[in-house]
């Protein structure tokens, strides 16, 4: 990870909660983006509402993930797929689209009625994707191991029903 944004993410970090940093993770890359996965308490997402169960927040070129830890821990395989690859998808829509979400606008709405903001649509377009040619294998995204898959690339994600 380049120094400035070790920099940037400490800074950050130590603004939500000085528990973030040295909480259980990992990294990923993606083309030129670099991730940082973090398991906290979602009370600790300082930035997102505590309600939901994974927040992002875009770095330049990379993003800080904080995934609820029970919630991961204690989920499905599916559950931890879908959860992490939709952070994922929130951090190449802002790092790799500049916040374009694919041009999906409300059509997310397929998916419920909170996905139908394009900025939510888009991550579960791009979580939805993945699982299509990853499956559960979380080992491109830093998670466990598993064989390479060829990410989807967001620039041709769509909205498509399982
Ligand atoms: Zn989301």
């Amino acid at each position: 990870m380049p120094r400035a944004l070790l920099l940037t993410l400490a800074a950050l970090l130590s603004a939500c909660s000085p528990r973030v940093l040295s909480a259980e993770g990992w990294s990923f890359r993606i083309g030129d983006a670099a991730g940082e996965v973090r398991l906290v308490s979602r009370q600790e997402f300082g930035v997102c509402s505590p309600k939901l169960v994974g927040c992002t927040v875009p770095l330049g070129h990379g993003c800080l993930v904080m995934l609820d830890r029970d919630y991961f821990l204690n989920g499905t395989p599916r559950q931890r797929t879908l959860l992490l690859a939709h952070e994922v998808g929130h951090c190449l829509d802002a790092s790799v689209l500049e916040y374009g979400h694919g041009g999906i606008g409300a059509q997310g709405a397929v998916y419920g009625e909170y996905y139908r903001p394009a900025v939510e649509g888009f991550a579960e377009s791009y979580a939805r994707a993945y699982v299509a040619v990853c499956g559960d294998n979380l080992a491109p995204l830093g998670y466990g191991s598993g064989p390479a898959c060829a990410l989807p690339d967001p620039r041709t994600v769509r909205v498509s029903l399982p």
